[in-house]
C-alpha cells in the first residue's frame, strides 16, 4: 500500500511549489504547461521532478538511482521470461591523464561526448547511465548471447574513433574498457551480482591492456552459489536460515 503523504502545512505549499520551479529553471527545464496549481500542471511538474531526480546533471544519461532500479525490474524480467540480457560496465581509459594534461573543463567535455557516443551506439530500448565519475553501465534487455561482443564491440569502436573538441581546433580521441555480464536466465538473481560479474570483467579489460572488450562466458552454466540459493529458498521458503 502507498503512504498516505500528509498534508503540508498551509503556509509551506507555495514554497515548495516555488523551490521545485526553481530547481527545474536551473538544470534549464521548461516550467509545465497549463494553468499553475491545477490538476495538469501538477502532474507535469510531478514529471519533470522525476526526471531531473533520475538524470545525470553533467551528461542527461540516467544516473545512479534509476539505473539500479532499472536493474532491478530487468533481473525480474529475465527470472519471469527467461529473455537474455547484457549487462555493459564501461570504463574511460586513463581518464585522469585527460584532466591532468587539457584540464577539468576537457575532462567534463569528454565526458559528454563519450555519453552521446554511447547512446548513438545502442538501441533505444537500451539504457545507458553513469553510474561514476568516468564509469558508464548499459542495460541492454532482450539481447541474445550470440550478439553480445558485437554489440560491445562497436561501442568500443564508436568511442576509440570519435574525436572530441576539447577547445577551438583542439581534439583530443579516448578509449573505454568494457566488462559485461548476462544475467542468468530463469533465475532471480540480484543487481549487487550482476554489477558484480560485469565488473570482473571490466578488471580483466583493463588488466589485458585496456581499450578492450571482455564478457564473462555466458549464462546458464555461471549461477553463482548465492543464486541457487536464491532459487532454492523461492521454492523452499519455510527452509529458512
Ligand atoms: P584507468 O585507465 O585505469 O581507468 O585510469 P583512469 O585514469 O581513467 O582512472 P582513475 O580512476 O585513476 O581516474 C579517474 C579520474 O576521473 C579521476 C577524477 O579526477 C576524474 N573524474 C571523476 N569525475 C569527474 C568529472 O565529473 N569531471 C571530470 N573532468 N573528471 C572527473
Ligand atoms: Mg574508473
Ligand atoms: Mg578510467
Amino acid at each position: 500500500m502507498n503512504p498516505v503523504v500528509p498534508p503540508l502545512p498551509p503556509d509551506l505549499t507555495p514554497l515548495q511549489l516555488e523551490r521545485a520551479l526553481q530547481l527545474l529553471g536551473q538544470s534549464g527545464r521548461t516550467p509545465p504547461e497549463g494553468e499553475p496549481g491545477s490538476p495538469p500542471w501538477l502532474q507535469g511538474l510531478s514529471d519533470a521532478l522525476v526526471d531531473l531526480s533520475s538524470r545525470d546533471a553533467l551528461t542527461g544519461l540516467a544516473n545512479r538511482r534509476a539505473f539500479e532500479m532499472s536493474l532491478g525490474r530487468e533481473i525480474d524480467r529475465v527470472a519471469r521470461s527467461g529473455e537474455p540480457a547484457l549487462l555493459l560496465g564501461l570504463d574511460i581509459d586513463h581518464f585522469k591523464r585527460v584532466n591532468d594534461t587539457h584540464g577539468h573543463a576537457a575532462g567534463d567535455r569528454v565526458l559528454s561526448a563519450v555519453a552521446s557516443a554511447l547512446i548513438d551506439s545502442v538501441r533505444p530500448m537500451d539504457l545507458v547511465a553513469r553510474v561514476g565519475g568516468e564509469e558508464f553501465a548499459i542495460i541492454l534487455p532482450n539481447c541474445a548471447s550470440a550478439f553480445g561482443e558485437a554489440v560491445a564491440e562497436r561501442v568500443r569502436r564508436r568511442v576509440e574513433s570519435m574525436p572530441v573538441a576539447i577547445a577551438p581546433n583542439q581534439q583530443i580521441s579516448v578509449t573505454v574498457s568494457i566488462g559485461g555480464a548476462f544475467a542468468p536466465q530463469w533465475v532471480r538473481s540480484t543487481p549487487a551480482l550482476w554489477v558484480e560479474r560485469a565488473d570482473q570483467q571490466l578488471y580483466r579489460a583493463k588488466a589485458q591492456g585496456r581499450n578492450v572488450v571482455r564478457l564473462e562466458p555466458t549464462a546458464v552454466s555461471v549461477v553463482s552459489n548465492e543464486e541457487r540459493r536464491l532459487l532454492f529458498e523461492t521454492f523452499q521458503p519455510q527452509d529458512h536460515e
